[in-house]
């Protein structure tokens, strides 16, 4: 018998970085160029097999259109249990934006223990960029130290890169949280 877990999961990060296409790519599969999920969609639902005794049905937020502030009321990040923070590699200043979106989420919610739920960058739009990994690497391994991050993945939701990945490391990390 399979035991059922819900977790809940927020996407976070500067208008235009690939939010909803991440979310269309994790839950349908599907990228469409300059498709706009998140109007007048909030949520969406995806059920993983983790492994053969655990089924997790996992809810995914987006924060529709509510990006300039760079600020979330307390009363949306309440259930959210692992955060994916996205920035646009193309876009340097989204990655300082995206320490901005883990400060506010850190000081709005956090673990019984007091920690920072689980959270994961993505380097989002890595199709577009060529190799210079050395730099990036080092650049955002320094970047999620500072910042609390688990860890960091590169990731297209154009090419299907690593979206599945981060998805469900986070899940496992959550989990772990549980
Ligand atoms: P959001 O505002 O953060 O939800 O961003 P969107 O998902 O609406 O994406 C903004 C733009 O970036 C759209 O034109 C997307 O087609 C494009 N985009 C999103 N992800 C990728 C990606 O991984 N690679 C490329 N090349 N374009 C992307």
């Amino acid at each position: 018998m399979s035991s059922v877990s819900v977790c809940t999961d927020i996407v976070i990060g500067d208008l235009g970085v690939g939010k909803s296409s991440i979310i269309s790519r994790y839950i349908n599969g599907r990228f469409t160029e300059g498709y706009k999920a998140s109007v007048g969609v909030d949520f969406a639902l995806k059920t993983i097999d983790l492994d053969s005794k655990t089924v997790v049905r996992l809810q995914l937020w987006d924060i529709a259109g509510q990006e300039r502030f760079r600020k979330m009321s307390r009363v949306y990040y309440k259930e959210a249990m692992g955060a994916l923070v996205v920035f646009d590699v193309t876009q340097s200043s989204t990655l300082e934006a995206a320490s901005v979106w883990k400060q506010d989420l850190d000081t709005k919610v956090c673990l019984d223990s007091g920690h920072p739920i689980p959270a994961v960058l993505l380097a989002n739009k890595c199709d577009l960029t060529g190799r210079d990994e050395d730099d990036l690497v080092s650049t955002l391994d320094g970047f999620c130290k500072d910042n609390c991050f688990l860890c960091w993945f590169e990731s297209s939701a154009k090419d299907n890169i690593n979206i599945d990945e981060a998805g469900a490391f986070l899940v496992k990390q959550m989990m772990l949280c549980d």
